[in-house]
């Protein structure tokens, strides 16, 4: 299984971070706190704008 990452955007303040698409915790946003991703137990479940897809 290849590792993805996907950039997303904050839909509260708009900072843009990069995540990874499995992540197995809850990724939170790293300016205000609004959590950006929760794990799923395979893909991760995205809560915010997609930007982009890395691969
Ligand atoms: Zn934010």
């Amino acid at each position: 299984m290849p590792s993805k990452f996907v950039k997303v955007k904050c839909n509260d303040c708009e900072n843009e971070q990069v995540i990874f698409a499995h992540a197995s915790t809850v990724v939170k946003c790293l300016v205000c706190g609004r959590t950006l991703a929760e794990p799923t137990g395979g893909k991760a479940l995205i809560k915010t704008t997609v930007v982009e897809v890395l691969e």
